[in-house]
This record gives C-alpha cells, sequence and structure tokens, in this order.
C-alpha cells in the first residue's frame, strides 16, 4: 500500500477516478471526444460560476502560470508576492522578459486589497498576478476583494494562481472580476497531476489577439487554444485519460453539491486550525488561514524531519515547509477528496507520533 497523501499535491485520489482515468483511448477528432471535452468545460464553468471561456492544457499549472504573463501583459505586469509560489510566478515574468514589478508581504502575511489599489493607482500596469492560496504558507488572499479593486481599473487584468485553492473555496470568477483563474488537477480537483484548467475572460481573449506571436509561441496561445475549444477540441492531442477523470469528478461534484463540498473543506480546516494552533502555531496571519492546508509553525520545537520520517512508516504523507520554510515548519493538506474520517485519523495518528519523538 501506498502512503495515504496529506501533503498539499499531489492529493488523494479516490479509486473510482483512478479507474475512469485508466480508460482505453478514443481518437481526438471524433465526435465522442468532442462531447467528452464539452461535458468537461461546461462542468468546469459552472465550478468556477463563469459563462466566459475555459481552456484545457496538457501540462502542469507552471504552464498556465507563464502562458498568463505571456498572453496577458503588453505593458506592465504588477507581481504580487507572498510565498514561494508567488515568487515563482514573479521569476516566470522575469525569465520570459516581460517588463514587471514585484511587490512582495513578509511571508505569512496575505496580499491585501488596499495593498493591489495603492500599486495599480500608480497607473504602470496592464496585468496583476496574484496567488489565490499561498500553498507555501497556508494563506488565503481575500480574491473577491482584491477583484472589487481591480474593476476599478479597465484596463488592468487579474490573473490568479488558484491552484490549490480551486474547488476547496469558492472562485465567483465572473463576479469578482477574475480573467484568469488557473489550476493543475493534482491539488483540490483530486486527479493524478499532469493536466490543467483556466477560465479565461473576454477581456483576457481579446488582449492575447492584439499580442504578437513571438511573445506568445505556439502551444500555449490563447487565441488558438480557444479556437479549438470552440469546435470542443484541442490544438494538439490532449491527455484524454485526464478527460475521462475529470468528466467523473464532475459528476462526484455534482452529486456532493459545490457549496457542501467546500463546506466540508471549511470544516475540516477548522479542525486542523483547532488541532495545532496552541500546540505549534499557525503560520497564517490570522483571519487569512487557508481553508485547504494547514501550515503549523514550530513553537512546540519538535524535530519536523523525524516527524515526517515516522508519519510516511505508518502509512501518511505529511508536508515539511516548502523552500525557505524547510524545516521551520510543518503542512498538512485538506483539500480534494479528503474527508472528516481521514482529518480525524491522520490527527490522532499524529498524537501518537509526536508523543513517541
Ligand atoms: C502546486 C502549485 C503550483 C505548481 O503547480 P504544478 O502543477 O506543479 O505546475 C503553482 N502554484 C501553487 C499555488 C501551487 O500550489
Amino acid at each position: 500500500m501506498k502512503p495515504k497523501l496529506f501533503i498539499p499535491g499531489p492529493t488523494h485520489v479516490e479509486q473510482d477516478v483512478l479507474d475512469a482515468l485508466a480508460q482505453y483511448p478514443i481518437g481526438h477528432r471524433t465526435s465522442d471526444y468532442r462531447e467528452l471535452q464539452s461535458k468537461v468545460v461546461s462542468g468546469i464553468k459552472e465550478c468556477l460560476y463563469t459563462n466566459q471561456s475555459v481552456l484545457v492544457s496538457t501540462s502542469s499549472a507552471t504552464g498556465l502560470m507563464e502562458a498568463g504573463v505571456r498572453n496577458l501583459s503588453k505593458r506592465k505586469v504588477a507581481n504580487f508576492v507572498c510565498g514561494a509560489f508567488s515568487k515563482k510566478q514573479a521569476a516566470i515574468t522575469k525569465i520570459c522578459g516581460l517588463d514587471q514589478d514585484v511587490f512582495e508581504v513578509e511571508w505569512g502575511q496575505a496580499i491585501t486589497a488596499e495593498f493591489v489599489d495603492s500599486v495599480l493607482a500608480r497607473g504602470d500596469y496592464d496585468l496583476v498576478t496574484v496567488v489565490f492560496n499561498e500553498t507555501s504558507t497556508g494563506v488565503m488572499n481575500p480574491l473577491q476583494e482584491i477583484g472589487e479593486v481591480v474593476k476599478k481599473y479597465p484596463d488592468v487584468l487579474l490573473m490568479v494562481d488558484a491552484v490549490s485553492g480551486m474547488m476547496g473555496a469558492p472562485i465567483k470568477v465572473d463576479a469578482w472580476g477574475v480573467d484568469m483563474a488557473l489550476a493543475s488537477v493534482q491539488k483540490a480537483w483530486a486527479l493524478p497531476p499532469g493536466f490543467a484548467v483556466t477560465s479565461l475572460s473576454d477581456k483576457a481573449l481579446e488582449r492575447s489577439r492584439s499580442i504578437p506571436d513571438s511573445q506568445k509561441g505556439f502551444y500555449f496561445d490563447f487565441v488558438r487554444m480557444h479556437k479549438a475549444g470552440e469546435k470542443s477540441e484541442t490544438m494538439v492531442t490532449p491527455s484524454i485519460p485526464h478527460l475521462y477523470g475529470l468528466s467523473k469528478q464532475l459528476d462526484k461534484i455534482n452529486a456532493e453539491g459545490l457549496e457542501n463540498r467546500f463546506a466540508r473543506h471549511r470544516e475540516m480546516a477548522q479542525t486542523v486550525r483547532e488541532w495545532g494552533r496552541d500546540r505549534f502555531g499557525l503560520f497564517a496571519q490570522p483571519g487569512y488561514e487557508s481553508d485547504t492546508l494547514t501550515c503549523f509553525g514550530n513553537k512546540a520545537g519538535i524535530d519536523l524531519i523525524a516527524l515526517a520520517s515516522e508519519m510516511k512508516s505508518k502509512n501518511y504523507l505529511i508536508s515539511g515547509g516548502y523552500g525557505d520554510l524547510k524545516g521551520k515548519t510543518f503542512r498538512l493538506a485538506h483539500m480534494g477528496d479528503l474527508r472528516m474520517e481521514d482529518i480525524n485519523d491522520v490527527l490522532g495518528v499524529l498524537d501518537e507520533v509526536i508523543e513517541s519523538l
């Protein structure tokens, strides 16, 4: 038996979803395929509360993080950084040779709407990048409020790395004014890794049309991707197993109900926080703790490397800190298809192991 996944990606996958991925392939230029993609895309639109576009991408999320900045900025990007993943988005922007300014808060703090407003008031930018759920620190940024602020600047697009938040907490794409919300499927979508999805607003698509191919490249050109998507196809051969898996997962999400799914995540998050708040301390700024994963400090001064390895020997995978926080924090994911029983189980085992250290 492989260790059960309580790390923030890849996450636990249910057997029926795994089985769905293992179906015999179909041709990707057939009506059966178009029916599959069409069902998946409309399901994702419902989950993201959007009537605009959704694109599917055979890549990890990082491909779309790169695609976003290359397709959506003509002038200058404002990258907001609050941890390792948002820092990576800023680094990608730089590597792509785009004009940018980076605005970083102390790790563990959130990006507030006021901060975004003060930066945009300068009038220099046409694209904001922000992470919804900063997986390295356990901070969930106030996306709705940030969206409201960005709406005041009609030339500015809002691009959101929603990788570890999407499907664990609501993202009301149209109402909140999110131009791009991207995620890979191995986090709160609870599928195996290798595939990513994104919403794309009409405004974002319009912007991409005005950007030269030399900046966008071919594989991740939103205009080309969208054109294929209009026929319920992809430009090139997609990971058909992931579309089967998403189709199955969307049926399950429908059966549970979106609101119930989000409530389940909030409940798991509260239980995990209560369990360790006093003993270890929460790394996230109070009021901005994530619904999908918790990052604990180490007030108790225990050996976190030993903790993770003891847990692994008992068949539970938990995560030491990420990036600069390695060895200083530990993280427990409570996302995707994990349930309260799983959380109570892992917390019980953690108690035993900590006692024995
Ligand atoms: C996991 C993660 C990524 C990277 O996703 P990949 O699918 O590995 O490319 C990016 N951003 C956040 C917030 C993440 O949690």
